[in-house]
């Protein structure tokens, strides 16, 4: 049985996301998805809460053949302590899949194979671009999976942007 280990902030879960899980899935037996920085919600870089982005991926890879678990996991304040905390809350993984640079290097100190999968189409595949569009009113909708849009709708995540935004 291998595990794989997936970590983002998924603010929001987007098509980037979605082509690298399709990859890593055809690689491991099962995969750990870790939803980051889990107590963020309500900011302009973290609109969703973590419970919204486990909706967004669970129902995004509703298809998937590969069984999966989707962890929260809340940011600590101690990148030395990070892998621990990430372990205490995951089931068994020997493999990481990621291109930041802090959870590669966090993961390699570890002694965990970790593997950087290509970019799908970055410059528009991005959360924070995302996000951008969603503020400006641009369409946003073709970068994400219809489950995603579907969440976001449910929640008036859109609204939710655009009034922290005025709030600042
Ligand atoms: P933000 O702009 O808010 O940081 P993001 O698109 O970078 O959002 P994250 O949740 O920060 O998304 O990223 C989670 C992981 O997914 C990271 O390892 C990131 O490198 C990777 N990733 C992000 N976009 C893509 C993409 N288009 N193709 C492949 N991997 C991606
Ligand atoms: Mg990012």
């Amino acid at each position: 049985m291998s595990r794989g280990f997936y970590i983002g902030r998924f603010q929001p879960y987007h098509n980037g996301h979605h082509s690298v899980l399709k990859r890593i899935a055809s690689l491991v037996d099962e995969i750990v998805i870790g939803v980051g920085s889990a107590q963020l919600s309500h900011t302009m870089a973290n609109p969703f809460t973590a419970g919204e982005r486990v909706l967004m991926i669970t129902r995004s890879l509703n298809n998937l053949e590969c069984p999966f678990y989707v962890i929260p996991i809340e940011d600590i304040q101690r990148n030395a302590l990070w892998v621990a905390q990430v372990r205490s809350m995951t089931p068994p993984f020997e493999s990481v899949y990621s291109s930041n640079p802090l959870v590669v290097q966090l993961f390699s100190e570890a002694g965990v194979d970790v593997y950087s999968p290509d970019m799908y189409e970055r410059l528009i595949h991005s959360g924070t671009e995302i996000r951008r569009r969603m503020l400006n009113g641009e369409p946003w909708e073709h970068l994400v999976s219809p489950a995603v849009v579907d969440v976001i709708r449910e929640i008036r995540g859109v609204e939710r942007l655009r009034r922290i935004v005025r709030n600042d």
